[in-house]
Formats: structure tokens, sequence, C-alpha cells
């Protein structure tokens, strides 16, 4: 095989149908699933057309030839389809999309390909902190201005800026802020702050527009004052120093962040300082359930070879459905990723009733906000509403702490990603087991899913920490 030019189309076979029919789905409500399937159906289009046909020459691509290579071409198509605004509310032009809804998406998507994916999924967490501000200045200066760059052609990547060279779990979790690991500072200075260090493992980090940053104002008091910060590829001091060398997932960079010195305005801080902690627990309580939706779409994905594979006429007995063996190694794996696929559903369907904004601002409609915009574009009307902003967003967070809901949240977001992290990694290598080695294509894409499995249990905090998050809780009250 001449590589990449050789490198085949990833098969698809949608063989859990046989098992499962998605729209008899009692756990969501008719209207919700209805969605769902709409988004599922434009997913394996997308996959279809753009994804299966080119992901394994991508892999290849990233790995031999061009290190820093992005499918811009892919981004682009899921951009006309809205998979970067996905998430942003409807009055800023966004698709104002539920978690659950998202999730969904990133599911198929990854059944195709988990890097891909993630390319959107790493935007959406990077943009989160943004929608959670409830701050109108900062919706128009970043949202809105995207979605506009959107309609001219051009993407609009944010990232999200959490790990330090000798942080990574550690500034996941409150105690761990408090180990002095912090080497990031952004200094308060007249008009805002001045940032220094570095982040590493930053998810679009080499491709993105806007990182959403955090940092500690006194690294020394890391807990206190950990805060959230937005700043552009394009300020002076900011520089990507290098892009990790990945073992899967490849398609979405990550890389490490140089701040030097970079100045953030005041109005690039969401939230007041020191907002961080539940800015960041909030956020994580939003994407653990994507992630166990990443997760479920890679066993998915593992599922699909493995069952295309053992239902060709060519494929010899011990390996074929003909085989009971195989018939239950299959329905192990898809019993797995039903449960997978569950969790995350009841984690993000969650968030969206406990915790997303209000549809009336999500759903909020675009036509009169948008005739005022030149009335809110004016710099002292944004300027009185980022101080408007800051206030709800305080109020906002002192409700869902006291009320327990973010707690609530976070335990079950933690669970779903554990869970689907841990039924991607044991399921693509049951793959690996049916498929024989050397059958191509199936043995490729099933080595490289296999591949891309193992980071799930990695980001978004290691299983190991996301376990331990949720047992602490056995020691309250
Ligand atoms: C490809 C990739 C993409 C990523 N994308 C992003 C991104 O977009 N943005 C971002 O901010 N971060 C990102 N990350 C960072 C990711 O969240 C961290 O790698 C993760 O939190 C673990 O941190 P660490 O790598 O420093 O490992 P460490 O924290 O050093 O952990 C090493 C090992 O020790 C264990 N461990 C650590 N502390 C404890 C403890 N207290 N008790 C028990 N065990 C412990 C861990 O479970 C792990 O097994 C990404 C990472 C990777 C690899």
């Amino acid at each position: 095989m001449k590589y990449p030019e050789d490198l085949p189309s990833i098969p698809v076979n949608y063989a859990e149908e046989k098992l499962f029919s998605p729209e008899i789905n009692h756990l969501v409500e008719k209207r919700l699933s209805k969605r769902f399937e709409k988004i599922r159906r434009d997913a394996r289009d997308f996959s279809e057309k753009f994804i299966y046909p080119s992901a394994l020459k991508i892999d290849w691509i990233i790995k031999n030839e061009d290190h820093d290579y992005t499918p811009w071409d892919i981004v682009k198509e899921g951009m006309k389809r809205g998979y970067l605004s996905f998430m942003y509310p409807k009055v800023t032009g966004g698709k104002g999309g539920l978690t659950a809804e998202f999730a969904v998406l990133m599911e198929e998507l990854s059944a195709a390909c988990p890097g891909i994916a993630n390319i959107f999924g790493a935007n959406a967490l990077g943009a989160a902190a943004i929608v959670f501000s409830f701050n109108p200045d900062i919706w128009e200066r970043y949202l809105v201005r995207a979605v506009e760059a959107e309609k001219m052609g051009e993407p609009v990547i944010f990232a999200w800026a959490i790990t330090e060279p000798s942080a990574g779990s550690d500034v996941e979790y409150d105690e761990g802020l408090e180990k002095g690991t912090l080497t990031c500072e952004a200094k308060p200075v007249v008009g805002g702050f001045r940032l220094s260090g570095r982040k590493v493992f930053i998810s679009n980090g080499s491709i993105a527009k806007y990182i959403v940053v955090k940092a500690a104002t006194d690294k020394k008091r890391g807990r206190e004052t950990w805060s959230t910060f937005i700043v552009s590829s394009s300020a002076e001091g900011f520089r990507v120093v290098r892009t990790e060398y990945k073992m899967g997932q490849v398609a979405c960079p990550a890389a490490e962040l140089e701040f030097d010195e970079v100045f953030i305005s005041r109005r690039d801080t969401i939230g007041p300082v020191g907002s961080g902690r539940i800015m960041s627990k909030l956020i994580l309580a939003a994407s653990r359930g994507p992630v166990g939706a990443i997760s479920t779409g890679i066993a998915l994905g593992a599922f699909r070879l493995a069952a295309g594979y053992a239902m060709r006429e060519d494929t010899p007995y011990s390996r074929s459905i003909r085989n009971p063996v195989i018939r239950e190694i299959l329905v192990e794996m898809f019993n797995r990723i039903r449960t997978a696929r569950l969790s995350y559903l009841e984690a993000t369907s969650n968030f969206d009733k406990l915790l997303l904004p209000p549809r009336s601002i999500m759903d909020g409609a675009e036509k009169p906000y948008r005739a005022l915009t030149p009335l809110i574009r004016r710099e002292n009307i944004l300027e009185k509403l980022h101080r408007i902003g800051d206030k709800i967003l305080e109020r906002y967070f002192d409700h869902i702490v006291s009320s327990g809901k973010l707690d609530a949240q976070y335990k079950l977001a933690s669970s779903a990603k554990v869970i689907g992290s841990d039924t991607a990694v044991w399921v693509a290598s049951r793959a690996l087991d049916i498929i024989r080695p050397g059958d191509h294509p199936y043995w490729l894409a099933a080595q490289k899913l296999y591949r891309d499995a193992k980071l799930v249990q990695i980001y978004e905090g290691t299983n190991q920490l996301n376990k331990q998050s949720i047992g602490n809780f056995l020691l309250t009250g």
C-alpha cells in the first residue's frame, strides 16, 4: 500500500440499527427525540461525505508529512452546517443548541473520527465560558462577530486553556489550586491584567483565534484568585510554542501556548476576579457529558467496524457473525454502548434542565436583538452592559452553588465521562479482537479508534481524578 493516496475510506455499516431503533426512545420526550434524530441524520450525511473518505489519510498526513496540517475544508463544511456555532445563543446568530443535542452530534461525528469531531468539541468548550458569561458585551464582541465571520466563510475557532506544565490535575479541583504548582499569573495593572506563563495540551490551541484562559491573579492564592480571561491569538506576547505528537485524535491539534506579559483589558475578563473556580466547575459539569458522548461515538464506530467486518461473506468463521461467540461479543459491545449513551444523555439533559441559561436567552429572537445592534455596539453602552453582565453572573453562580445544583450536575457529568471513556477503550479493544490483523480497511480503522479511545480517559480530568471528585462527596455531611 502506497501512502497516503492508497489509504481507503473507512467502511460504515450502521449495524446497531438491527438491535436498536433510535426512534423508540422513551428516555426523552418525543419532540426532543425528533431533534436528536435530525441532528444524527445530518451528522451521518456529513460524515459519509467528508469524514469517512478522508479520516485515515488525514491521520497519516499529520503523522508522517505535515505535523501541523488542519483539515480546514472539513471544518468549513461543518461550519456551514452550524457545527461551530451550535451552542451559541440564538440572539447572537448561533444555533442555540442544547448540550444534549450537541452531545448527540459529537457521538455521531466521533463514530467516524473523534479527532475531527473534537475540533468542533474543543471549539464549544472554548466558547462555553463566553456563552455562560451572560454578558452582552462579550457576546457581541466574540460570538456575534464569530457568526458574522462564519457567514463570510471564515471559521473562528475557540480554545479553552486551563492546564499548566506543572499543574494538570491540580487545576481541576479546589485543593489542587492551593498546592502551589501554578506558574501562570495575570497580574492586575491599570485597565486590566498582564498575563505571563505557559499552558499545555490545549486542544485547538494552535488554530484558535481566541483562547479562554484560566489563571490566578496571584499564584500564591490560586483558589481565591482563579479567574477567566479571553486572549486573542493576535495579542502581543502570545506565541504557539509547539503542537504535540499525539497517539490518537491527531486531527485536533494540542498545543503549548506562551503568554509573555500579554495585556488583557478588564472587558476581556469573564466574571469578577476569583469567580474562575465556579466557572471551571460549571464548564466541566457541562462538557464532561459531551466527552461521554465522544467516547460513546468511538465505541459505536468500533462496533460498526467489528459488526460490518463480521457480517462480510468472506470473513473466516472464527470471526464471523455465523459464530455465536462473535455474536455474543458484539451484543456485549452494544450493551455497553447503550449504557454509555444513556449516561451521557442523562448528564447532558440534566445540565440543560438545571444549569443552561433559560431557553429565553439561548433561543431568544435574533431579529429584535439585531435591531438594537447599532445602539449596543456603542462602546460606552457595551462597557455598561459588561458590568451588568458580571452582576448577573455573580447571582447565577450564588444560586447554582447554594441550591446544590452545580454539585449534583458535576457528579453526573463526571460519572458519564468515566463510564463513556472506559467503554470506548473496552469496545475498541474488542473490535481489534474480532477483526483479523491486516484485513484492511477494517483493521486500520479499528487500530485508529483504539488509539483515539485512550485520550478520552485523560482529558477533561483523568478518570482517576473524576472518580476521586465523585468519591469525595461520600465524605460530606
Ligand atoms: C491530547 C490532550 C488534549 C487536551 N486538551 C486540553 C484542553 O483543550 N484544555 C486544557 O486546559 N487541557 C487539556 N488537556 C489537559 C488534560 O486535561 C490533562 O492532561 C489532564 O487533566 C491530566 O493532567 P496531566 O496531564 O498534567 O497529568 P497529571 O495531573 O500529572 O496526572 C498524572 C497521573 O497522576 C494521576 N493523579 C494526579 N493527581 C492525582 C491525585 N491527586 N490523586 C490520584 N491520582 C492523581 C492522574 O490521574 C494521572 O494518572 C489535554 C490533554 C491531552 C493529553
